[in-house]
């Protein structure tokens, strides 16, 4: 514990006091992002920052952000840099991120990286950034896009294969309808597939050459997983 009454991130002492810093969950589309960013936010009590989640609510509202991002999403390709950095830019100035935050789906380009890199610099008393990759193989990937629904309401996620929910086709919290995403199929998937190994591979290899960077295997039950990131998220803190 340190003098301020907090701890570092650790798999042994985890909790609403852990103080987990930058945390930047990496890996492809249907690796499990989400669903693990949604359990350290139960754990470690710091939000959730997921890209892909605000840019589908810019979206929805239909912002001028959402009306540019739309079709690009549709396609599966990557949206601008300076229009995500922007819309990550305000996210991370509000205050609920004071003892960090679970960053999924950005960075995922270098310059995204890059940006993100030197605004945690410019921070001070602000921990590094350390990064974890999920990784999964291509078909299971492909099995999880296409079995994943979600909550509208709640937007927790579900597999129709691996977690499905107690009533097919309803949410266990809200009893909502569950939805698909529009980008959830095998068409998009490839070109999702395609993006990732030109654009974000290397954002991969970038936190991995800096240390700070640690892989986890995504072909495991859930609560494994994040004991995973947990566990190699407090060894890189206490390294640090
Ligand atoms: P996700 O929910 O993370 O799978 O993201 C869904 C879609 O949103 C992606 O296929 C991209 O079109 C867009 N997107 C999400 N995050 C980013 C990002 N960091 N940079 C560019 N586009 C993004």
């Amino acid at each position: 514990m340190s003098a301020s009454g907090t701890e570092v991130a650790s798999g042994r002492e985890t909790g609403k006091n852990t103080v987990p810093g930058p945390v930047l969950l990496l890996g492809a589309p249907g690796v499990g992002k989400g669903t693990q960013a949604k359990e350290l936010v139960k754990l470690w009590g710091v939000p959730q920052i997921s890209t892909g989640d605000l840019l589908r609510a810019n979206v929805a509202q239909g912002t001028p952000l959402g009306r540019a991002a739309k079709e690009i999403m549709e396609r599966g390709d990557l949206v601008p840099d300076s229009l995500v950095d922007d819309m990550v830019a305000v996210r991370l100035g509000q205050p609920d991120t004071a003892r960090g935050y679970i960053l999924d789906g950005f960075p995922r380009t270098l310059v995204q990286a890059s940006w993100l890199d030197s605004r945690v610099a410019a921070q001070t008393g602000a921990l590094a950034v350390v990064a974890v990759d999920i990784y999964l193989n291509y078909n299971e990937l492909l099995r999880r896009i296409t079995g994943r629904r979600n909550c509208p309401v709640c937007q927790a996620i579900y597999n129709v294969y691996a977690n499905p929910p107690q009533r097919e086709g309803f949410c266990d919290v809200e009893g909502a309808a569950l939805i698909q995403r529009a980008d959830d199929t095998e068409q998009v998937f490839e070109e999702r597939m395609r993006a990732y190994q030109e654009l974000t591979a290397p954002v991969v290899e970038h936190y991995r050459e800096q240390g700070r960077f640690a892989e986890v295997d995504g072909n495991r039950p859930i609560a494994a997983i994040t004991a995973g990131i947990v566990a190699a998220v407090d060894l890189l803190r206490r390294a640090a």
